[in-house]
């Protein structure tokens, strides 16, 4: 990797983040990072209840932060600003809003929560992982939305697909994606036909999954149908995390046939040699 780009990465504008954006990009530059894009969260519906959040997106916070940060680093390394967009096909209205407001180098959408129900995170942290079975249907579901989101738009990338494994694990309950391949076919080839993608998302292999999301089959399967935009990003929420286990992420797609991976700027895809 010549041109090392992390495009998932959290500040203090996330709730779940303490750092302030102009620190983790000092950080990254210490790292050696060459492009860092912050995707702080925008999650439609609020993770402990599933209930909506109208106020869950303030740009002129977001650009004066990314201003400072911007102004921090100087030319040191390349900053970009993104969004994680959480739950968006859920909330069309507030999506059209937000993404109205433009401004963005890039757009992950992101599946933290089933409609009606809370967040994965939060579901783990109520004990309301019961049962394999249970899993399983709630897994089918996540899936679906997968579908549902692919056809809606409104993101440059899917983010961390799988993201609720690593919880059920947590609870006892260690399932895969692995039965949805049909699923995910038509997902990845709605996504290939139409110059989105999905991203490689490292942060599985610091919380215990010892793989990437989504899985290396998963990346190999949108390779056969056709993908070629991929991000890679650490989903870091602290300095140490920038970029962590990028290896395993060019690994991941080198071993599925790819030879580039894609950083976006003003959501238009660039193509850089893994
Ligand atoms: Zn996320
Ligand atoms: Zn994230």
């Amino acid at each position: 990797m010549t041109f090392l780009a992390d495009q998932h990465v959290h500040s203090d504008l996330s709730g779940d983040c303490s750092v302030p954006m102009r620190e983790m990009a000092r950080a990254a530059v210490k790292k050696g990072v060459d492009c860092l894009c912050f995707t702080d969260h925008c999650d439609l519906e609020d993770y402990q209840t599933g209930a909506y959040d109208p106020d869950c997106f303030d740009g002129a916070v977001r650009r004066e932060a990314y201003e400072n940060a911007l102004f921090s680093v100087g030319g040191d390394i390349e900053i970009l600003l993104g969004l994680e967009l959480g739950e968006s096909a859920h909330r069309p209205e507030k999506t059209a809003e937000i993404l109205a407001c433009g401004g963005f180098d890039l757009i992950i959408g992101s599946i933290h929560n089933l409609r009606g129900d809370v967040d994965f995170y939060t579901r783990h942290s109520r004990n309301l992982f019961i049962s394999k079975e249970q899993c399983m249907k709630l897994l089918e579901r996540y899936v679906k939305e997968h579908l549902e989101l692919a056809r809606f738009g409104g993101f440059d990338v899917i983010a961390h697909i799988g993201y609720p494994l690593r919880y059920m694990k947590d609870a006892g309950f260690d399932l895969t994606l692995d039965g949805f391949r049909d699923e995910f076919a038509e997902i990845f080839r709605l996504l290939a036909g139409s110059g989105r993608g999905i991203e490689v998302n490292t942060a599985g292999v610091r919380r215990g999954m010892g793989e990437v999301a989504p899985s290396p089959e998963l990346i190999r399967l949108f390779r056969d149908c056709g993908g070629q935009i991929v991000t890679i990003g650490s989903d870091a929420h602290t300095r140490e995390d920038i970029a962590a286990d990028f290896s395993w992420g060019v690994d991941a797609l080198k071993d599925a046939g790819f030879t580039h991976y894609t950083v976006f700027r003003g959501r238009k895809p660039e193509f850089y040699e893994l």
